[in-house]
This record gives structure tokens, sequence and C-alpha cells, in this order.
């Protein structure tokens, strides 16, 4: 196959990081900012930030609906943190007015890992991946509380309070809790580029 390109939603957080690593990957990439930018898309990223803050923007450059769209048609798209929570059915705890891309069957709690450990580092099984565990930076980090059946666990996290999925995997969309463009590790990119 042709080189793929690869869209990072440029709206706001974490987008510059994606772009570098899908660039050391060998990739084409491409900035979404309007919904002209989605045209011949191989796969798009969703990166942290605020959810709320990209929905807005996201409605406010009509870009809401044309994502939610390449998603539902099969696009293979990762979100992490903040995407995570954009491409989700169903957000808990969210802000009345937020708005998803949706296209995946999980219920994410924002915000879930509480006031202490808003910001924290661990590392997250994902056999997937193999050997050894992900490196997890977590930011204010969604968990996800339900996942419906054909949503694979793909990593997990062991906290005080328990045992939190933080990476799934339906279909071509693959989601994280945390921010693997934020870790010295690309295992997480590399492993999403395999599914296109
Ligand atoms: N708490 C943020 C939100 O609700 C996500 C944080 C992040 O992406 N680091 O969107």
């Amino acid at each position: 196959m042709n080189v793929p390109t690869v869209g990072v939603l440029a709206l706001q957080g974490a987008f510059r990081e994606h772009l570098n690593i899908f660039d050391s990957l060998g990739v084409n990439t491409r900035g979404v900012r309007t919904s002209a930018d989605l045209a011949g898309l191989d796969a798009l990223a969703i990166p942290g930030g605020e959810s709320t803050t990209m929905s807005r923007l996201a409605a406010d450059l009509g870009v809401l609906e044309p994502v939610a769209d390449v998603v539902r048609s099969g696009l293979p798209t990762l979100g992490t943190c903040a995407g995570m929570i954009m491409l989700a059915d169903e957000v808990i705890d969210g802000r009345s007015d937020q708005q998803s891309f949706g296209g995946l069957q999980i219920a994410v709690r924002r915000n879930a890992f509480g006031r202490q450990s808003e910001s924290f580092e661990a590392q997250v099984s994902m056999p997937v991946l193999g050997e050894p565990a992900f490196p997890g930076v977590f930011i204010r980090a969604p968990w996800v509380e339900q996942a419906s059946e054909s949503v694979e666990v793909w990593g997990q996290v062991e906290r005080p309070e328990g045992s939190r999925i933080v990476a799934v995997r339906q279909g071509p969309v693959v989601a994280t809790a945390f921010h693997p463009e934020l870790a010295d590790d690309d295992r997480v990119h590399r492993k999403f580029l395999s599914l296109i």
C-alpha cells in the first residue's frame, strides 16, 4: 500500500505530539481543522486536551458531524484522553452542553481518578503490545466505566481504588485514557497503524 495519510484533529490540545510521533513512524500527516481536511485520510487521531473545549470548537468549526460520520463509516481512529471522551457514546460527569463524536460503545467517566491523582504516571498492562507494560501518562484522565461486548479491553491500570480499564479497541477504533503521545514509547501508535 502507498504511504498512508494520518490526520490529527488540531483544534486544541496535544495534537503536535501526535503529528511528531506519526511523522517519526514514516506516514504522511495532516492537521485537521475543517471538514475538507478529512478528505482522503487513511486514519485519524483525536488528541488529549479538554473535551469541553474541543466539543465547542468542533461545533463552531462545523466538524462535529463530519468527524462523527467518518468514525461511524469505519475510518481507523485513535483517541487519547480527551480524544477517548470525544469518541465515547456515553460521557459520565460531562458538562451538560458537551457533545461527542461517538462511535465507540463505551461509557467513560470524565476526570475519573479524583483529586489526589489528577496527574500521575503508571504502568499500564497491555498484552497486545507485549512486554514491558506501557508507561501511562494520566492527566485528569477518564476511565472506561462500561463497555459493550464488542469492545476489547486493551489496557488496565491498578490504582488504590481498584483495577480500571484505560485502553480499548472496537474494530478500527482505539482509545486510551492516558497520553501515549506524551510517553517516550511509540508502541500504541505503531499498533494503531497496523490496523490500517
Ligand atoms: N479532563 C479532560 C477532559 O475532560 C481530559 C484531560 C486530558 O485530555 N488530559 O477533556
